[in-house]
């Protein structure tokens, strides 16, 4: 469930395919040799490493690319890891504008206007959610002035739960994880973690790396000729846990950004609790994937995580001058309540 929240967000890496020509079956009958994995290729690699003129080109991509990297290394938030990262910020908006278009066109039948009351109310929790952000010292306000936050409903019932931020500030909520989140607190949990994934440049991090798995899944493929093994490599040992550490560093941003935002942080930990209940019903229909091999850390250690760091959170959330601020917003969530009562469909919470 965890991994398709943040489905819009994440990029795919292209799978390396190599024109390698495979040996046929005759070749295959007339040859006495035991052949590991792929001979042909395999020999090809080591003549490429045998070979000096390919070795210095080698050495000259290797020493480039390694320079290259260890210039664009940079700490991410949170956790303090090394990551790489040389996107530049441009190409990172347009990347977001080309998934945007693709969204919209993917979503224009189910799309509720601007101006229903879900859109308004949803906007609204996202706006206290920017405000909060804009009075955080630590974040970057390259990454909030200018930006057309903007927020989309999909109403679609059917559609998996999910909710993403795309770079450039898109905002897209299906309906259907809206009982889920259940309150606006639960809300604002998803939506702050969203919103967090883009404060800590995790696409821009995520397509940087691209490339590089690329290159590592064509160089595992040339030495093995195994597709699918590789794959299995790569995802373990260097997807993942990278993954699940962005995850980490977005639920912290996200509850700190919402505490400040007077949200409640205790109901971050309530939403992944109903998180967790909802992967037990996927497991309970076989769509349950394990902890080591998910792309997200599975809810319960979430809820440690945010049981952690639940006094720092509430701290923000008392001298965030949230009493007075609740009363005001009360009100107004009454008013929108009552009207959402009064429209059917859109009354979505519970
Ligand atoms: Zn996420």
């Amino acid at each position: 469930m965890i991994r398709s929240l943040c489905r819009g967000r994440n990029v795919g890496f292209a799978t390396p395919r190599l024109s390698l020509v495979r040996p046929n079956r005759l070749e295959f009958s007339r040859s006495a040799s035991y052949q590991r994995f792929n001979n042909r290729q395999s020999k090809s690699f080591v003549q490429l490493l045998v070979d000096p003129a390919s070795r210095k080109y080698l050495a000259f991509v290797f020493g480039g690319g390694s320079i290259f990297y260890l210039t664009h290394l940079e700490e991410a938030p949170v956790s303090g890891r090394n990551r790489f990262i040389w996107l530049p910020r441009y190409l990172e908006l347009k990347i977001g504008s080309y998934s945007y278009n693709s969204m919209l066109s993917q979503t224009r039948g189910s799309m509720l206007p601007s101006n229903s009351s879900l859109t308004v109310k949803v906007s609204t929790i996202f706006e206290k959610i920017v405000e909060a952000a804009r009075k955080d010292p630590s974040i970057d306000r390259e990454l909030l002035d200018g930006v057309n936050w903007q927020v989309h409903i999909v109403n679609d019932p059917k559609a998996p739960p999910n909710a993403f931020v795309l770079p450039g500030g898109k905002v897209f909520v299906f309906s259907s994880i809206l009982g889920i989140c259940k309150n606006d607190d639960g809300l604002a949990t998803v939506l702050s973690h969203e919103f967090a994934h883009q404060l800590a440049r995790h696409t821009a991090e995520n397509l940087s790396k691209a490339p590089i798995y690329s290159i590592l899944g064509a160089v595992l493929y040339t030495v093995t000729g195994a597709d699918v093994f590789n794959r299995l490599i790569l995802d373990s040992f260097l997807k993942m846990p990278a993954s699940r550490q962005m995850e980490t560093e977005a639920d912290h941003i996200g509850l700190m950004i919402m505490s400040r935002a007077c949200f409640k942080p205790q109901e971050a930990v309530e939403l992944w609790k109903r998180m967790a209940e909802f992967e037990k019903q996927l497991k309970g229909r076989g769509s349950f994937s394990p902890e080591f091999l998910s792309t997200h850390p599975a809810s319960d250690r979430r809820i440690e995580n945010m049981q952690l760091w639940m006094p720092q959170a509430q701290e923000l959330y008392s001298q965030s001058d949230c009493g007075a601020m609740s009363s005001y917003y009360d009100s107004f969530q009454g008013m929108i309540s009552g009207r959402l009562t009064t429209e059917g469909p859109n009354s979505l919470w519970g």
